[in-house]
């Protein structure tokens, strides 16, 4: 594995410590230049000291020749030197050079470079005129400044060696983490062995975040895949009973001189089933739908009170062992799919008559409560376990199977599918031996006054 992680960062970081050289180097020498400037001027100030007009001419001392790093030469007004000797490699370059008074020139001569000032001795009644020249080698000079940028330089040199050598030594362990990583992921592919984790302890905090995300990733993912299989399989075994009814009936038909009475027999027990596979294609159907987003969710005004009525007048005609729906309607609105809306409440009263006692009621209510729209169907019939509660929104999920054998146990995720897609939800609360009550909410709407148009 390479070590693109750190390479970059180490170029960047790299890059960043060349910039603070150059501006070091940049200060450094503006600085050193100013510091042997001065030094010259201070020097020149001490070497007129060691100077003095004679009658016969000019009288230089011994120390004049001795000042720390300081060449002097003393020129006529003419340019030709009285006395002193120009530094060798400065020879040839000096004499195109232009030194105005009161001001230091620098001089580049090869690799060296020289700083020369000139100042005006004599007396101005006499024919005795002179320049005393003063000259620096740089690297003579000796600027604390120069000592402060050396030691800055190797500061950087060493943070950046430090730095080079840390990131090589993270990124080998770095990659090597990831190297694992990768080696298990690439293993879950090739083997489709989904149970398999990756290793968690790591030295790196960041990749052991990484390898924990990833494991909760792939057990979600295996939740999942559990999820599908358990769901292929109750739907095969769902649609297994009613498919061998129909076969066994078709084939008592084949074999035998049936009367007409007992073909109709047979015809409506094949009807019945047929009805329920169908039934149970639709629900599967609007679940995957839902699942995929493939449904287009209409958005209508949801006049709950005129849903629940129309609901409720077919259902009075169909309900059977004296049970009957008793309505407590008022005003509320939301937004959404009528057709789908109607669906859950259709699922809660099924569910509230299958589960009711003979001759029990079944209240139906609207209303709206802190921003929400609610119905809720309530019946008084056999309740749900506490331990059951939360399960019955899951696909497939019957609490007693014996006594539902006709239901596939969709109605109510299907029901909490559609609410969710609505912004809503759906609560139950419930007790054992004592009844239900499913309540479906929805945001509150408010009813777009048409009557207005
Ligand atoms: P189905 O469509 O088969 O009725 P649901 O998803 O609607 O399935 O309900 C799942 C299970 O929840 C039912 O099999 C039943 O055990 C339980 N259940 C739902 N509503 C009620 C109720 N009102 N009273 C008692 N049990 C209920």
């Amino acid at each position: 594995m390479n070590h693109y992680i750190v390479l970059w960062p180490m170029v960047v970081i790299t890059a960043m410590m060349l910039l603070m050289m150059m501006t070091i180097r940049l200060l450094s020498n503006a600085a050193i230049e100013y510091d042997i400037k001065n030094d010259l001027r201070k020097s020149m100030n001490q070497s007129l000291k060691y100077i003095s007009f004679e009658k016969d001419g000019l009288k230089i001392e011994d120390e004049f020749w001795y000042i720390q790093d300081c060449t002097f030469v003393i020129l006529r007004t003419d340019g030709t030197v009285e006395a002193g000797n120009y530094p060798e490699k400065l020879k040839e370059k000096i004499k195109e050079l232009e030194v105005p008074e009161r001001l230091t020139v620098s001089v580049t001569s090869g690799t060296e470079k020289y700083y020369v000032r000139d100042v005006k001795i004599g007396r101005e009644h006499t024919k005795w005129k002179y320049y005393v020249r003063g000259i620096i080698k740089k690297s003579d000079a000796d600027s604390h400044y120069a000592t402060i940028a050396m030691v800055s330089y190797l500061n950087i040199i060493c943070v950046l060696a430090a730095i080079l050598v840390w990131g090589l030594f993270y990124s080998k362990r770095v990659s090597r983490a990831l190297d694992d990583m990768c080696k298990t992921a690439e293993s879950i592919g090739t083997s489709f062995d989904i149970t398999k984790r990756m290793t968690e302890n790591y030295k790196f905090q960041e990749v052991e975040v990484l390898a924990q995300a990833n494991n909760r990733m792939l057990d979600r993912i295996e939740q999942n895949f559990k999820q599908q299989k358990q769901f292929t399989s109750d739907v095969a075994h769902e649609l297994r009973t009613p498919i061998a009814v129909v076969l066994a009936q078709c084939q008592y038909a084949r074999e035998r001189m049936l009367s007409v009475e007992e073909h109709e027999e047979i015809l409506d027990v094949i009807f019945r089933q047929s009805k329920k596979i169908d039934s149970l294609i639709i629900q599967l159907l609007h679940l995957s739908r839902l699942d995929q987003d493939r449904i287009e969710i209409q958005d209508e005004t949801l006049d709950f009170v005129e849903i629940v009525q129309s609901v409720c007048e077919e259902w009075q005609e169909k309900l059977q062992n004296g049970i009957r729906i008793r309505l407590k309607l008022e005003e509320a609105y939301s937004m959404g799919d009528i057709g789908l809306i109607v669906i859950v409440i259709q699922n809660l009263l099924t569910n509230a008559v299958k589960f009711s006692r003979p001759y029990g009621v079944i209240d139906v209510k609207t209303g709206e409560a802190s921003g929400e729209s609610y119905v809720q169907v309530t019946d008084y019939g056999i309740g749900i376990a506490k331990e059951h509660q939360e399960q019955i929104f899951q696909r497939f999920y019957k609490c007693d199977k014996s006594r539902n054998a006709e239901g596939f146990g969709l109605g109510l995720a299907l029901s909490k599918k559609i609410a969710e897609k609505h912004g809503g939800r759906i609560t139950v609360i419930s007790e054992l031996g004592k009844g239900s009550t499913f309540t479906l909410y929805l945001p509150v709407q408010k009813k777009i006054p048409s009557e207005n148009f």
